[in-house]
């Protein structure tokens, strides 16, 4: 299916029948619904096909990756992360599908797969795997993921968070609440807003397809054991770099065990075979050598969170002082200034992030929503239509050009710009806002 140039916010889309027939027909069983489940060959209740797997994965993976600050420009890692991944792919199930593989920027540790292939993997689970053995389980594990089809199955059951099924304009429509809401000003997706959220039964059998399929490229099983036992560990130890992985992937005790009995077993053959530790040394040396800088900006993170911005921001200046270019911790420090309503300051802390990443799109936002405050809505529209460009098909965008638009006194194009925003969002005060405007200016009578 073709994208129009506004993806995933058309009105009326698809996707948005798709979940209202998807809701009204979950009672009705087995009957248009069936196909064959790929890794099981069994029948399987599924109204979601492979092209609206493909298409759904299309539209939401660039806005959660740009959301987890975007791909790390360390392309060495990204290599190595796509070479491991690759060669289970091929190996897996549903080797036609267009898997792809990457390392988000994002510091909370988690990796995710959409429904078409796209896998991820944060820079704050990197730092935690001990060897190439622990990511190829934990890439075979998320390939599993999308080999059950986990996302269409929790989709067709009506399970799939209606966000993801009902277009982003259901998130634009609650984020922009109030005008005043710093979230929905910045465009950001609420965290984990867009990943599906998987069953118990879901973990467990891409636990097992996962070490199915790392041993299968010919890694040593015990990497997978040691894949569990980390993440056991950290699901024992209470903190916000690690709620999301265990919001998105039920954790328990019982996956470590298995893991443990299924490596003595089924797989003892493969027990002692390679964990490539060196080789994982190697490849993520430069990952490695911000560890001091990344661990500052999940203290930072964390001080965020509770709206302590001068702790937060201290942490930030001292991953600054490690790693001066780092995206993450640049993107902070302009958010945390936005909150303190510091706006200059805001913004030359986007533009330095910009500096740092021209190719990643949430810093020109929040140079477009620092300029809005310093009342430079001519700049403030050329970083939006930058944002556009990057990441097309945010609603909060058109709302915000026509913003500058009005601040500029164009009053036709700000016209066309609201009018355009209100056929995707019809709730919220942006919409209240661009109601009124038309109204005021005669376009509504
Ligand atoms: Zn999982």
């Amino acid at each position: 299916m073709k994208n129009n140039h506004l993806g995933y916010i058309k009105k009326g889309s698809l996707t948005r029948r798709q979940f209202l027939w998807l809701s009204s027909m979950t009672a009705a069983g087995c009957v248009f619904g069936c196909a064959t489940d790929p890794v099981t060959g069994k029948k399987q209740f599924m109204l979601v096909s492979e092209d609206t797997e493909i298409q759904i994965d299309k539209q939401y993976s660039p806005v959660q990756f740009s959301s987890d600050f975007g791909e790390t420009q360390d392309s060495l890692l990204n290599r190595y992360v796509s070479e491991v991944g690759n060669k289970m792919a091929a190996a897996s199930h549903r080797p036609h599908m267009p898997y792809s593989f990457r390392v988000v920027n994002a510091t909370y540790v988690n990796a995710y797969a959409f429904p078409g292939g796209s896998i991820a993997a944060t820079r704050g689970i990197m730092l935690e795997l001990d060897n190439e053995a622990e990511l190829a389980s934990l890439l075979g594990h998320e390939l599993g993921h999308v080999n059950a089809r986990h996302a269409a199955e929790q989709m067709s059951k009506g399970q799939l968070t209606q966000a993801l099924v009902g277009g982003i304009s259901v998130l634009a429509g609650t984020q922009s609440a109030a005008l005043g809401d710093l979230a929905g000003q910045l465009g950001q997706i609420s965290a984990g807003a867009l990943l599906a959220k998987y069953s118990r039964d879901n973990e467990r059998e891409a636990d097992a397809l996962g070490m199915q399929y790392m041993v299968g490229a010919g890694y040593g099983s015990e990497g997978f054991v040691g894949l569990m036992e980390m993440l056991n560990t950290l699901s024992k130890h209470k903190s916000s770099t690690v709620d999301l992985l265990f919001a998105t992937h039920p954790m328990s005790q019982e996956r470590y065990d298995t893991a443990v009995r299924d490596a003595n077993t089924k797989y003892s053959s493969a027990l002692k075979g390679p964990l490539n530790r060196d080789r994982y040394m190697d490849h993520t040396a430069g990952l490695r050598a911000r560890k001091g800088a990344i661990q500052e900006i999940q203290e930072g993170e964390k001080q965020m969170a509770a709206s302590k911005y001068d702790a937060a921001e201290n942490h930030f200046r001292k991953a600054l002082k490690q790693a001066p270019d780092d995206y993450v911790a640049l993107c902070m420090m302009s958010i945390s200034n936005l909150a303190q309503k510091e706006y200059a300051l805001g913004r030359q802390y986007a533009e330095m992030a910009q500096k740092a990443y021209p190719k990643e799109a949430q810093a020109y936002h929040l140079s477009g929503f620092s300029r809005i405050q310093l009342k430079d809505f001519e700049g403030a529209y050329e970083e939006f239509r930058s944002f556009e460009q990057l990441l097309p098909g945010n609603p909060n965008t058109i709302f915000f050009k026509g913003y500058c638009r009005e601040g500029m006194n164009q009053i036709e194009p700000a016209a066309e710009e609201y009018q355009h925003y209100l056929q995707v969002v019809q709730e919220g005060k942006y919409a209240q806002h661009a109601y009124r405007r038309l109204v005021d200016w005669g376009y509504i009578k």
